[in-house]
């Protein structure tokens, strides 16, 4: 997912006069939904629907309204401002691919600095958060703090062909896009999960830092953004887990949400040839990693005649009498991964290591089937070769390795050495994406995370997810 920067910088004189709104805390904020589709289309798309998962619209428009309500409800209990949040949203094509997509965009339509109620000086905070921290209106220029898109093309040919929003309201999205999480993760960026530096440029807006810099760490050079230079901050947008998150909410709150990260430990004679622990980038599908010991001696697929990729296809006789009992190594590559890991499954292998096929970070599995009942992890191009090459098979048909899929005892998945959750840096820079998101090796998985996953709740809080604890770091 990624979203728009598209905010018209607006600097209040600080002497600006104000009244603040009375001290009485409010439980909640009011959002309103600013249907911004002509008629006949997007949010006012006529075509009859079905009711579906508690969603009684009766129309499509009506569905993605009534879904569009539900998110907003959730985010308006959850969030406290004493003036109403507008967002201007719409269904509209945004970029494709057969394989792709992006579901939606969103972004603060102005930002300000040196207000009133302003925590930080010489800052840039979102409109809708400047509202709230002001406690009244603060733009001489009125209009919705947050414009939100959404794909009207997905599911046509060539983006993510075949499937669709669900636009239920009851996340039971089988394997097409939650449409709920969809609206909660663009709502959280336009409340204020983003920064307005460029990452790619390592340029401030205006010459202002984002309140979000304050709190953005190169966890190696132990520098925040808003000390950096310009290329100090385009170097740390590109560091693998580089760069962490030091706000004291989200920090306190990462061991109440987050799960230790997994890990295969090799043992036996094979390990003897090989590091005996590596990193793994764990499966959005199938059973995680420490809910059950899985332990069994590694078997390599060997690529059939038959399959267009490494586990392509049902595997023949003699792979099947390789993986059976065991867990399979196969390549990333041609098909999902899904169905690599099915196949296996159906061979009788208790797992499955997918070796990446390109030298790249470690990251995760992504995908969606329940009839996958095996653990399944994927490993760097280097270390699926380092792993490869310790099957010695000393004696007779073994292998002579033994992997172990487990939790590490010390560290948790998706932060640093020091428990603080990182943020998705990938190397090239993916504008739109990098810095502002969760780093996708978070588990559970993360509603702020670059690209939706199957197993989100539409929770926004703790022992669930760290949106919100970010939003309060920042100021909400
Ligand atoms: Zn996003």
């Amino acid at each position: 997912m990624m979203f728009n920067k598209r905010p018209r910088l607006t600097l209040l004189a600080a002497a600006l006069a104000c009244s603040f709104a009375a001290g009485a805390a409010q439980a909640a904020a009011t959002i309103v939904i600013n249907n911004a589709n002509a008629a006949g289309v997007g949010f006012n798309d006529a075509t009859p629907a079905t009711p579906v998962g508690g969603n009684t619209g009766t129309t499509v428009g009506a569905q993605r309204l009534i879904a569009f309500t539900h998110a907003a409800n959730i985010w308006g209990a959850t969030v406290t401002s004493a003036v109403p949040i507008v967002i201007n949203a719409q269904f509209r094509p945004l970029t494709c691919t057969a394989t792709g997509a992006v579901l939606g965009s969103a972004g603060a339509t102005q930002i300000f600095a040196d207000f009133p109620g302003a925590p930080k000086a010489g800052t840039l905070y979102s409109y809708a958060l400047a509202n709230k921290l002001y406690g009244a209106e603060i733009s001489d220029e009125v209009g919705p703090q947050i414009n939100a898109n959404f794909n009207s093309e997905l599911g046509k040919a060539n983006c993510l062909t075949g499937t669709s929003f669900y636009l239920g309201l009851d996340a039971n999205h089988g394997s097409n896009i939650d449409f709920v999480a969809t609206l909660l993760h663009e709502m959280g960026h336009g409340l204020g999960f983003q920064t307005f530096t460029s990452g790619l440029t390592g340029s401030q807006l205006a010459g202002y830092p984002s309140v979000w810099d304050h709190f953005l760490l190169d966890n190696t050079t132990n520098k925040l953004w808003v000390n950096m230079t310009a290329a100090e901050r385009v170097a740390s947008s590109l560091k693998p887990a580089g760069l962490s998150w030091t706000g004291a909410r989200v920090t306190a709150a990462v061991p109440k949400v987050l799960s230790a990260t997994p890990q295969l430990r090799l043992v036996g004679y094979g390990a003897k040839q090989a590091a005996s622990l590596y990193a793994v980038g764990a499966a959005d599908f199938g059973p995680a990693i420490g809910s059950a010991a899985v332990t069994g001696e590694i078997a390599k697929v060997a690529l059939q005649a038959d399959s267009p990729g490494s586990a392509c296809t049902p595997f023949n006789p003699a792979n099947t009498a390789s993986v059976y009992g065991k867990i399979a190594l196969v390549s990333r590559g041609t098909c999902g991964f899904t169905i690599k890991v099915k196949n296996a499954q159906n061979a009788g292998a208790i797992g499955v290591i997918v070796a990446d096929n390109v030298a790249a970070e470690l990251s995760g599995l992504g995908g969606a089937d329940p009839s996958i009942t095996i653990p399944a992890v994927r490993v760097t191009q280097a270390d699926g070769a380092a792993i490869g090459a310790s099957l010695s098979k000393p004696n007779g048909d073994t292998s002579g390795t033994v992997g172990k899929l487990e939790l590490s005892k010390t560290l948790i998945a998706g932060t640093d050495s020091q428990r603080r959750i990182t943020m998705y840096t990938p190397n090239p820079y993916e504008s739109g994406s990098s810095v502002s998101h969760y780093n996708t090796s978070a588990r559970r998985n993360q509603l702020m995370e670059p690209a939706i996953s199957a197993d989100l709740t539409h929770s926004l809080t703790v022992p669930v997810d760290l949106t919100f604890e970010l939003l309060k770091d920042i100021g909400w």
